[in-house]
């Protein structure tokens, strides 16, 4: 196949391998086992749901629902769309599920690839990872602080924390925001010759999402537009002040951020994101809010729920950025190599002995001379090397070579594998 023709990975999707995949494994273990520590149970949803849950809750003017999502028809003519987040599909759960009739409030957590189609770029993929979590079921300040608070944990654990900013905002609920959106569109109205063509197109639809726009003289316009934290109701206002009190109480620093509306429209009262220190525009490294209208918009009766996604490749590229180190992968300790069939035959069933007795250890059945085995045994930095030829097999004998100081010793078949874990457990 010609090079030009050599297929590739669909654009904007990449492979994870080396020190990504390090980055990656670590970070799912650390969540892990905050999550377990803070009891939240795991839950893995389908890679790809029926459109209509993301254009219900997501909404249709959103930039995921309006032009990013990965929708295809099945065979029997049903709409179907790639998962672009996770909380729709955990709300749709919660129902399908019949979850309120379990102890509230659900706490979830999740872990895996979305999908957007976005103009790629470093930082912004069209399949990417996210870990996220959910609770659903009660409200209350006290528990946005404590996802709050497990979010930043996560990070402290990861040693990021010191690099971020959490911004955060309230967005009030659909009585306050109502006559505030009212307010903002009268502000905007005559004022086309200083906004981009989206934000004209935004202003009807989605009016908030003018003060979130990157265009330098939209940020003029939205930093002196009203203001959403100006104008909430006495209820929003009140659980916003008792928030911040338990963020102080707990020592999370935060930055108000009057202008941060996050894009989807499911969103009431509490919202964050958590900024890396890099300035750009892909410097959110995550973030989450309230949305307790969203389950009864899917069907349900009205149950709050709050939740957060953090992004895993912008994590990854922090980490790397700021050269964290990470502990290191724990490597081969033991290399089988055999010499002609009898010894081969009997090589699978040794190395499989070894990993029953979990020493990490591999073989070279690939390779045809005892040379190449024992050059990749040594540029995979193993201990000991096994050795196996016909005159071992005749013996029910395998050579023990200890790859440091060369010297090799010759040991019963039925004893290697104790042989090997007493010599490990020395070294
Ligand atoms: P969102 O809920 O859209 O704010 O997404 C939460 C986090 O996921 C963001 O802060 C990013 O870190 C990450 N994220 C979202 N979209 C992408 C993307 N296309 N590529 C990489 N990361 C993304």
């Amino acid at each position: 196949m010609a090079s030009q023709d050599r297929i590739q990975s669909p654009k904007g999707m990449r492979d994870l391998m080396d020190d990504d995949a390090c980055y990656f494994e670590y970070i799912y273990d650390v969540v892990r086992k905050r999550f377990n520590q803070c009891g939240f149970k795991h839950i893995e949803f389908p890679i790809f749901e029926e459109t209509r849950l993301f254009e219900r809750s997501i909404g249709d003017t959103s930039d995921i629902v309006s032009k990013e999502m990965y929708t295809f028809e099945s065979k029997s003519g049903k709409s179907f769309t790639l998962r672009p987040e996770g909380t729709a599909s955990v709300c749709r759960s919660y129902l399908q599920k019949n979850m309120s009739q379990l102890p509230q409030p659900v706490e979830l957590w999740y872990m895996g690839p979305f999908f957007r189609y976005e103009r790629p770029q470093k930082g912004r993929y069209r399949q990417f990872y996210q870990v996220g979590a959910e609770i659903l079921g009660e409200s209350s300040p006290a528990i946005d602080a404590q996802l709050i608070l497990l979010y930043a944990n996560i990070l402290r654990d990861l040693e990021l924390l010191d690099h971020t900013e959490l911004q955060l905002n309230s967005l009030g609920c659909k009585d306050c925001r109502g006559s505030y959106i009212s307010e903002l569109k009268r502000y905007y109205e005559g004022k086309d010759r200083s906004m981009c063509e989206d934000c004209i197109s935004r202003r009807e639809k989605n009016p908030m999402r003018l003060l979130d726009c990157k265009d330098e003289d939209c940020i003029i316009l939205a930093e002196i537009a009203p203001k959403l934290p100006d104008n909430l109701c006495e209820c929003c206002n009140d659980f916003h002040v008792e928030l911040k009190k338990y963020l102080d109480e707990l020592g999370i620093k935060y930055t108000e951020n009057p202008s941060l509306v996050r894009g989807l429209d499911y969103y009431s009262k509490t919202v964050f994101e958590f900024w890396g220190s890099h300035k750009g525009a892909q410097n959110a490294i995550g973030g989450g809010g309230r949305y307790d209208g969203l389950l009864e918009i899917l069907g349900g009766e009205p149950t709050p729920g709050i939740g957060f996604g953090m992004g895993v490749d912008r994590m990854i590229l922090e980490m790397e950025r700021l050269d964290i180190s990470i502990p290191k992968r724990e490597k081969v300790d033991i290399f089988v190599a055999s010499l002609g069939d009898a010894a081969k035959l009997k090589t699978l069933t040794l190395i499989n002995n070894l990993h029953e007795a979990d020493v990490r250890c591999v073989g070279g059945v690939g390779k045809p001379t005892m040379k190449a085995q024992l050059k990749l045994a040594d540029s995979l930095r193993v201990k000991y090397a096994l050795l196996m030829g016909e005159l071992e097999v005749k013996d029910n004998v395998v050579l023990v070579k200890d790859m440091e100081r060369g010297s090799q010793e010759k040991v019963p078949m039925e004893e290697v594998v104790d042989f090997v874990l007493d010599k490990l457990k020395n070294s």
